[in-house]
């Protein structure tokens, strides 16, 4: 059996919570790697509603996730990820996810998953007193997500980094358990920026914390955003000196302004109090600006389409499905989880009746 796709590609497995809008931290940390390696790899592109499940179970948490899908995909499709080249689809349409799941938590321990520190992480910025265990179940389901198209590559933000690992250790024990060669050893890609820092200053550009430039942001809001930014709290005026490392304006310029003349004479003003920061925010408006064109033009595209919208994802499900299915068939096989009922698992998986 050949683990990859018959395309004669390896498979990337990426994708999102549908919890809202996408920001430039979504695009350095995932979006960027997606579309650079979409030519080179087959690439499947989740939207992971069973995911936003952990920590929005509630009725109209699932109403709302209903509408971020379509976020999802308009950011995605804006970002230059192309429906020809990836297959999108939504997870809660390929059950084959949670019955993968079901079967990877036997083999995953509690205190294994207790350790995941992005539990705490999110316990702590969501309130959440006791998890789930769909919560604590997280990491798991994502290895089923990664290992549904048997992915070897995984392009995620540095937060991402320890699910992928716990993804690889599924997989050793899987093929050791069972004596088997059915999953890859899935590595992370991580982006050029690992975790991109708020406008704020803080760690990470993240929706709850209210520090994010969305990628659908209108010029003037960007505008605002940044003439508002964090900056070096000490250079009170023009004329002092200013430091550039770890400068949020200067992370965002090297992120995002393309011009690196522009950039290299704007950190050498900064440095020796030769600059103001109008300037700097100014040059970095018009960088972010020009940068989000592009994103802006694909993204009113596709909502000028919405029927195309869902196509997109219909699209990507009949091509996912049957790989999911297939999956799922190969790691039966291989535990010998074979049905009373069904002569084989093909059928079972294919919807066909038992004789
Ligand atoms: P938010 O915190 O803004 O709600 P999120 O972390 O919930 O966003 P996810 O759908 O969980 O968003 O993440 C999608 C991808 O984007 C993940 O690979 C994640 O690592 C990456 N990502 C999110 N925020 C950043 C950031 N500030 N810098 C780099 N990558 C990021
Ligand atoms: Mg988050």
């Amino acid at each position: 059996m050949s683990l990859l796709s018959n395309t004669g590609k390896k498979r990337i497995l990426t994708g999102d919570r549908p919890t809202g809008r996408f920001h430039l931290g979504h695009y350095v940390g995932t979006l960027k790697n997606r579309v650079k390696l979409q030519d080179q790899y087959d690439t499947f592109l989740l939207v992971a509603d069973y995911h936003a499940l952990t920590t929005h179970p509630e009725k109209d948490d699932v109403a709302r996730t209903r509408e971020h899908i379509r976020e999802a995909v308009l950011a995605n499709y804006a970002a230059g990820v192309d429906p020809n080249k990836v297959t999108y689809y939504v997870q809660s349409d390929v059950p084959e996810t949670a019955e993968l799941t079901l079967l990877f938590m036997m083999l995953t321990t509690v205190p294994r998953l207790e350790r995941v520190p992005t539990l705490k992480d999110v316990m702590r910025d969501q309130q959440i007193e006791q998890p789930s265990s769909g919560l604590l179940n997280y990491p798991v389901l994502q290895a089923a997500d990664i290992l549904i198209p048997r992915a070897h590559l995984v392009p995620v933000g540095k937060d991402q980094e320890s699910h992928v690992e716990v993804t690889r250790e599924v997989a050793r024990r899987f093929n050791r358990v069972f004596g088997a060669e059915v999953f890859p050893e899935p590595d992370a890609l991580i982006g050029e920026v690992p975790t991109l820092v708020g406008t704020d200053g803080q760690a990470k550009m993240s929706k709850s914390l209210g520090n994010c430039i969305y990628l659908d942001d209108d010029p003037d809001t960007v505008k605002q955003k940044v003439f508002t930014m964090y900056t070096d709290p000490n250079r009170i005026r023009a004329d002092i000196p200013g430091k550039v490392e770890g400068n949020p304006v200067f992370i965002y310029h090297d992120a995002f302004n393309p011009d690196i003349d522009e950039v290299n004479d704007l950190k050498d003003r900064y440095r020796t109090g030769k600059v103001g920061d109008v300037e700097v925010k100014k040059k970095l408006t018009a960088a972010i600006n020009n940068f989000l064109a592009p994103l802006r033009a694909r993204r009113a595209e596709l909502e000028a389409h919405p029927d195309d919208l869902i196509d997109i994802l219909r699209m990507g499900l009949k091509r996912v499905r049957p790989v999911a299915q297939e999956t799922l068939e190969l790691a039966r096989e291989a535990m010998g989880l074979t049905s009373v009922v069904y002569p084989s698992l093909h059928e079972l998986y294919t919807g066909r009746p038992p004789a």
